[in-house]
């Protein structure tokens, strides 16, 4: 390739990292000012460059903008700053991004299938350039982030697929698999959004979703395509499905694809794993709490259900009988029996004996939970009388408020550690600012998917397993509370710093691969003595490599 092409290519320009000998052997003397640069003085320049930037939509299209330039660079960048830069090209500021942006389309770097596809899935597969496929993470833009449906606007940002399905493959990234393995697709059926629909900009299918047979013909000729292009061994993740479909995909093709729903299933596993992590400062085993959840959508039912399969691991009691220490209010109050008939099918494992409560406060006081977890989506639930509820029969509440973005968080961490007087044990899903109370400094975690799918998604990969189990979900969970350190306790964290993902998600690869072993579901043999080392090994280090 000649030089100026390859200062063209996100996959191999360096920039001024180019040495001497590369620019003569690769026909780029002259392309480039005199300087010779490493990468770490490349880094410097530009994360002193981001910090200029005082909008996080501005960081973001920098971000972007370097990943369409140098790539390795860019996932040096956020492997080194993870702290800093994943709110940038991932959840808040991702979101924020797709709002605005949504029409300007540049390149592609992602799959669309619409309803024009149909029938024609396999050519469209076939026409992306990559060849061997690890991670699919597919989209139908139905329930962007608690932002509703937009579309097909969700990869249709700028330079890179700004996009659900884009953002998470940069988080699957950092946790291991290769940039080059990962493949993001948006599937447009339609959109319900009228904003959209009325746009002469708006870039997708102009017409009302399809549903029913329609729908899930489509998904299905998709999910076949897929195993007939890449095998049984390519993860697909799905993002940010609306709950109905959500629930009746994971269901209809776990059972014969290598699949996992974030919204769902990642979700559960951090929340439990903040739980687990949670019993070293509240004593007991999980069975000795009682969980009330706020929202009982994918999310909600999805945790409810992981907790309870972990309880009734831990104490061989049946799961219908671990049940009944959770607790669900969705938009009519608490889930309880006499609701059953009205009830949607994945609620109705939560609807346990009692009579109807219709409001929040009152059922905390008539559950006593000692964790209260927020997924409705609502921001604010968690009032001053709930929390106070809540630390009125409980010495330590926990308290989630895991409904994002920020604005929608059901109580801010401030208002958690100030009404329970500085005793309560507080995540959240959105990031919040360490607090200060009565002089004792607070760090609330954050119960951040991105702890646990690249992890997962990693184990997968490199154990070659073929379905996804629960209790590879468990496993995962469970590596991920081992990496809280009683340092970390002592601020009351209940996750560890994300600047440690590298070694957080090797930890969680090394686990899941070794329950897929366990389980006969891994097809990479002979297995690995030292999954950990192993996990370490195979991941994706983005330094620069020479030329020649
Ligand atoms: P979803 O499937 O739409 O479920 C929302 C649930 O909340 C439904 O059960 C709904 O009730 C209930 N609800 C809505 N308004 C309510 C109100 N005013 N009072 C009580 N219940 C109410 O949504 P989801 O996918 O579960 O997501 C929910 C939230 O969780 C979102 O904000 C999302 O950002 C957040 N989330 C956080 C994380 C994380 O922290 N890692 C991960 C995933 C999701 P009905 O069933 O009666 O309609
Ligand atoms: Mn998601």
């Amino acid at each position: 390739a000649s030089g100026y092409n390859m200062l063209r290519d996100p996959h191999h320009n360096k920039g001024l990292a180019f040495t001497e000998r590369e620019r003569d052997a690769h026909y780029l003397r002259g392309l480039l000012p005199p300087a010779v640069i490493t990468q770490e003085l490349q880094e410097k320049k530009l994360m002193h460059n981001l910090r200029q930037y005082q909008v996080p939509l501005h960081k973001y299209m920098a971000m972007m903008e370097l990943e369409e330039r140098n790539e390795r660079l860019f996932y040096k960048l956020l492997i080194d700053n993870v702290e800093e830069l994943l709110p940038v090209v991932y959840t808040p500021t991702v979101g924020e991004a797709c709002q605005k942006y949504g029409s300007i389309f540049r390149r592609p770097q992602g799959l669309y299938i619409s309803l024009k596809e149909k029938g024609k899935i396999l050519e469209v597969l076939r026409n992306w350039p990559e060849k061997s496929i690890q991670v699919i993470v597919v989209t139908d833009g139905e329930r962007i982030l608690g932002l509703g449906d937009l579309g097909c606007q969700v990869t249709s940002l700028d330079s890179w697929n700004g996009n659900t399905s884009g953002e998470i493959v940069f988080v699957h990234c950092l946790g291991g698999v290769r940039p080059s393995a990962c493949l993001p697709v948006t599937i447009d059926v339609g959109t319900n959004n009228e904003q959209l629909l009325n746009d002469e900009f708006y870039i997708g299918l102009k017409q009302r979703r399809a549903t029913g047979k329609e729908y899930y013909d489509l998904l299905h000729e998709f999910m076949t395509a897929v195993k007939q292009n890449y095998g049984e061994k390519v993860l697909v993740q799905f993002e940010d499905f609306a709950n109905h479909n959500a629930f009746e995909l994971l269901a209809k093709y776990g059972t014969t694809h290598l699949v996992f729903n974030d919204d769902i299933q990642g979700t559960a596993s951090v929340v439990l794993a903040g739980l687990v992590a949670s019993l070293k400062l509240l004593g007991g085993t999980l069975a000795d709490h009682t969980f009330l959840f706020l929202g009982a959508g994918e999310a909600g039912t999805g945790i409810a259900e992981l907790i309870a399969l972990e309880m009734s691991k831990q104490t061989k009691i049946p799961l219908e009988e671990t049940r009944k220490k959770i607790w669900l209010v969705d938009s009519k109050g608490l889930v309880v029996s006499s609701r059953k008939e009205s009830l949607q099918h994945f609620k109705k494992p939560w609807a346990h004996e009692r009579e109807p409560v219709n409001n929040l406060l009152d059922a905390v006081k008539a559950i006593k939970p000692t964790a209260l977890i927020g997924t409705s989506g609502v921001g604010k639930q968690f009032t001053k009388e709930v929390v106070e509820a809540m630390a009125s029969f409980n010495e330590k509440p926990l308290i989630m408020a895991l409904s994002n973005p920020t604005s929608q968080a059901e109580c801010t961490a401030e208002e958690a550690y100030t009404w329970t007087e500085g005793r309560a044990i507080f995540a959240s899903g959105s990031p919040f600012d360490p607090v200060e109370f009565n002089g004792k400094c607070f760090m609330p975690g954050q119960a951040n998917n991105a702890y646990i799918f690249p992890g997962l998604g990693f184990g997968l990969v490199i154990s070659g397993a073929i379905r996804v189990h629960d209790d590879m979900l468990l496993a995962a969970s469970e590596a991920l509370a081992g990496q809280v350190t009683q340092e970390h306790y002592d601020k009351g964290m209940i996750y560890p710093p994300l600047t440690n993902i590298r070694k957080i998600s090797a930890n969680i690869a090394a686990k899941v691969a070794a329950k897929a072993y366990e389980l006969g579901l891994a097809t990479r043999l002979p297995r690995p003595a030292d999954l950990v080392k192993y996990a370490e090994s195979c991941m994706y280090t983005p330094n620069y490599r020479s030329y020649r």
